[in-house]
């Protein structure tokens, strides 16, 4: 049975399966589809959809020279990749996230941002979009916060609650500019979640706003 109750939508698992989605936007997807069977089933129907429609399509002529460089790609790929050992990974880690992991979520370097809440850059999108993990502490606060793009957050542990409603494990939440939120971990254990941000996050409580300048500069 799902645990999770936010999902994306039809138009972007759509983009997923068409391979057309940023890294970050489709790192989320991924992450989410490790916890939800029912968005896992209508992606195999867009994956059927979207066969249908390349079989449909006329083949065109491709030149030798195109066909001997897309050769001459292939001949050139590392021979190892298949004999890579494998790694033993936390089984908490989702397996989109293998790529930044070693071990586990312990290994990451943790950067504190505030008394309740740790994050972790895992890397950055062609678009200047910001790809990280928040820990947040038993019953933590972010603080009221909007910010200047789309926020993407999947929870991968524990759950917490803002001015919508509670969300738990694999819930899938886009957030835009004009919401202004307070996400509250639940009181029983610590929250880590995947999160993208298109753009800098701005605090919108009254001290904070002194901080913005500061933050905005980490995405420089
Ligand atoms: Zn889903």
């Amino acid at each position: 049975m799902d645990k999770s109750n936010n999902h994306p939508d039809d138009e972007l698992l759509a983009a997923y399966s068409a391979g057309s989605l940023p890294l970050s936007q489709a790192l989320c997807i991924s992450a989410h589809l490790e916890h939800c069977q029912s968005c896992g089933q209508k992606l195999q129907q867009l994956n059927h959809v979207g066969s249908e429609l390349m079989q449909q399509l006329k083949p065109s002529k491709v030149s030798d020279e195109l066909k001997n460089k897309l050769l001459g790609m292939l001949d050139s790929l590392p021979q190892d990749i298949a004999q890579e050992q494998p790694r033993e990974i936390d089984s908490r880690v989702p397996r989109c996230l293998h790529q930044f992991i070693d071990k586990s979520y312990d290994d990451l370097d943790w950067k504190r941002v505030s008394a309740d809440i740790h994050s972790a850059e895992l890397c950055r999108d062609s678009n200047g979009a910001r790809v990280e993990l928040l820990k947040i502490k038993p019953g933590g606060s972010a603080t009221t916060h909007t910010h200047m793009g789309d926020e993407y957050t999947v929870i991968l542990e524990g759950s917490f609650s803002d001015e919508s409603g509670l969300y738990g494990q694999g819930d899938f939440l886009v957030r835009d500019e004009n919401d202004q939120h307070t996400p509250v971990a639940t009181q029983d254990r610590e929250c880590i979640c995947l999160a993208v941000t298109e753009g800098p996050i701005q605090f919108t409580g009254f001290l904070h706003r002194l901080l913005n300048p500061f933050i905005r500069r980490g995405y420089a």
